[in-house]
């Protein structure tokens, strides 16, 4: 588990940043180490006095209750199970921290930073290796009853299809998301059409000893005209689009903000997406919905950590 971390101003300017490896992310205390090590390592590059800090916001990769400050689970690793990361690491700085899983944490970063400003009610997507929702009703973080509102991924679109992470059939995010992408990818590496992306694969997967289709892969072969690819990245888009009719049908948003590494896919992927969105989503609703891409990028990990310390300490 790589953590990234930046020390951020109330502007949303990073003025530090710093990367640490954690080498055995099955262990808590080893994450937690890492991430001591590099708040530790941002402290001293900006030589900014501890006593200016108002918090330190973590974005954590699994399912969280934010409101509790626990870990529910991660990605099968038991040890994370109900795990009370907010407290303990807090007892370790001996600051205040907030936690919560990252869809919520960018949508905050949005919100505050990004294309949500000014906004009152929106919702963050994310759309890359899976799919997820972060919501922001009244201008607070929508988590539920325990903390694992949004996710719309795991919502079920088709019963009898193809099964998912989570263990169901169909969810959204079995064909919406890099893990979508992938197995797609698998499924139809044999047809005719999709010369381009069995040369890539063939190719990549000996040179770099990668066992996955990543999703860029598929992009890549799209670009350059390789049909079957393209189908898949329409049929991804699709379904995500699926998705943000489900936001807009449910929660009537001002703002739905698109982030992610698919949005890098670009019209393949984002046309066909905004096509199932206006199909699906009713007259009434539609006309009334605004979507945007995020603007903060790459930076909003660290950014939406940063802003939900000051939603939460400076209230
Ligand atoms: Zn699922």
């Amino acid at each position: 588990m790589k953590v990234v971390g930046g020390l951020v101003d109330r502007m949303g300017n990073i003025l530090a940043r710093s990367v640490t490896q954690a080498h055995a992310e099955e262990q808590p205390s080893v994450v937690i180490d890492a991430i001591v090590e590099t708040y530790e390592s941002l402290l001293a590059e900006s030589e900014i006095n501890k006593s200016n800090l108002v918090g330190l916001g973590l974005g954590f990769p699994g399912n969280t209750n934010g409101p509790a400050g626990i870990v529910l689970e991660s990605s099968n690793l038991p040890d994370w199970n109900n795990y009370p990361l907010r407290d303990l690491l807090s007892e370790r700085i001996s600051l205040p921290v907030a936690l919560d899983n990252d869809a919520n944490i960018c949508a905050v970063g949005e919100y505050r930073f990004g294309a949500g400003q000014g906004v009152e009610h929106m919702c963050y997507v994310t759309f890359s290796t899976g799919y997820g929702i972060g919501i922001i009703i009244n201008g607070q973080i929508y988590t539920g009853q325990i903390g694992t509102a949004g996710e719309l991924g795991h919502v079920v679109i088709d019963i009898d299809g193809p099964l998912c992470t989570c263990g169901k059939r169909g969810c959204i995010m079995a064909y919406a998301s890099g893990i979508g992408i992938s197995r797609m990818a698998y499924e139809r590496l044999d047809e005719a059409g999709a010369d381009h992306l069995r040369q890539l694969v063939a190719k990549r997967q000996q040179d770099e000893a990668e066992k996955r289709i990543p999703a860029e892969w598929v992009v890549e072969s799209a670009q350059q005209g390789d049909l079957v690819a393209q189908e898949i990245l329409q049929t991804a888009g699709y379904y995500g689009g699926v998705g943000l009719s489900m936001i807009v049908q449910v929660l009537n948003p001002e703002l739905i903000v698109v982030g992610g590494g698919l949005v890098k896919a670009g019209e393949w992927l984002l046309e066909p997406m905004m096509a199932a969105l206006y199909e699906h989503t009713q007259v009434e609703s539609r006309d009334f919905i605004q979507v945007k891409y995020w603007v903060l990028g790459d930076d909003l990990g660290v950014l939406g950590a940063a802003a939900q310390v000051f939603e939460a300490f400076e209230k």
